[in-house]
């Protein structure tokens, strides 16, 4: 089991969107909140091992959100302040809580963003690709040394505007995650054993599709591991539940530095416990307040959703 502290973990390099969102759900709304995938990813990834962000983000960016990042021993040299405004979303959710309806896309700092990944960077083991443009996902390949596993994730908005691009990325990378619409939207089939099929023919070993309250399923060589999500009676904010799911999943499998099929398994459950947490409170404000201790006993808590006696 994992021992609750993240230092002696492999860090992992964290590439995506750092933003200010403006969410509305049914519970409530925010405007200019902290959000982005590489905000969500490198905050859960935090909870097991040291993670180090890449992005950028505007003069207007309030430092107490570096700062916070920080805090969580983050490294944040990797985000550059750029002249103009910070990428902006805003999003909205009804009682579907899985379906997020984009209202604006504003990429304002991020329209003509070049990653580029600090030295100390370039020998990361363990690279987590967050939503972000396929184009700069490519570009910080080829400035990676020879990462033991990469995985990535993208969006509706990419698929519809950078597919060929996100094609290149999947030809390179080990692991790809992806919600079960996006999936489906990609490879244009109602069945996610199809699309996940494919996507594998691309190029990832394993691709895990995300099903929201659904859970999770894990497609490999032969086998595939499905994961429930944990039930929540109220979820707040469903924002950011892919890329803490994804984070705590990358987070776990650096600390413990094992690519095997078995603990990937159990770092799909730990993304899974990542992501409930996440959803409990709009932005960043329900991780910001958890504990090791929490992250364990529901970790633990996922065994009995799925125990049955054989046969
Ligand atoms: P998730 O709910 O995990 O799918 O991701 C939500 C996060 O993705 C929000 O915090 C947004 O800031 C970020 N996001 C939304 N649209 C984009 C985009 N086109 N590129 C990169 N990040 C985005």
């Amino acid at each position: 089991m994992y021992s609750g502290m993240h230092n002696g973990g492999a860090p992992v390099l964290i590439v995506g969107s750092v933003a200010l969102d403006s969410i509305k759900t049914p519970l409530g709304q925010v405007t200019d909140a902290l959000g982005g995938a590489a905000v969500y990813s490198s905050v859960a990834a935090s909870f097991f091992t040291p993670a180090m962000v890449v992005g950028v983000v505007g003069e207007d960016f309030p430092m107490a959100h570096i700062d916070f990042l920080a805090s969580r021993g983050i490294n944040t040299h990797g985000i550059q302040v750029r002249p103009g405004k910070s990428f902006r979303w805003g999003g909205s959710y009804e009682f579907d809580l899985n379906q997020a309806h984009t209202l604006f896309t504003e990429l304002n700092v991020f329209a003509d963003f070049k990653p580029t990944i600090p030295p100390a960077y370039r020998s990361a083991e363990y690279v987590f690709l967050a939503n972000i443009d396929p184009e700069l996902q490519l570009e910080v390949l080829d400035q990676v040394e020879k990462p033991k596993l990469v995985a990535c994730d993208t969006m509706n908005f990419w698929i519809e505007n950078k597919q060929d691009s996100l094609i290149e990325v999947l030809k390179r990378v080990d692991v790809a995650f992806m919600n079960d619409a996006e999936a489906r939207q990609l490879i244009g089939t109602s069945s996610l054993i199809k699309a996940a099929g494919e996507i594998r023919q691309f190029g990832p070993k394993t691709v895990i599709i995300k099903k929201g309250e659904n859970g999770a399923m894990m497609f490999c060589d032969s086998i595939c591991f499905m994961a429930p999500s944990y039930p929540l009676e109220e979820v707040v904010d469903p924002t950011g539940a892919g890329d803490s799911f994804a984070g705590g999943f990358i987070g776990y499998i650096a600390h413990t530095n094992d690519i095997s099929e078995r603990n990937i398994r159990k770092a799909i459950i730990y993304g899974s416990t990542i992501a409930s947490f996440n959803v409990e409170g709009f932005s960043l404000d329900r991780l910001k307040a958890l504990t090791q201790r929490d992250i364990s006993d529901r970790y633990n808590e996922f065994k009995q959703f799925v125990f049955f006696e054989p046969m």
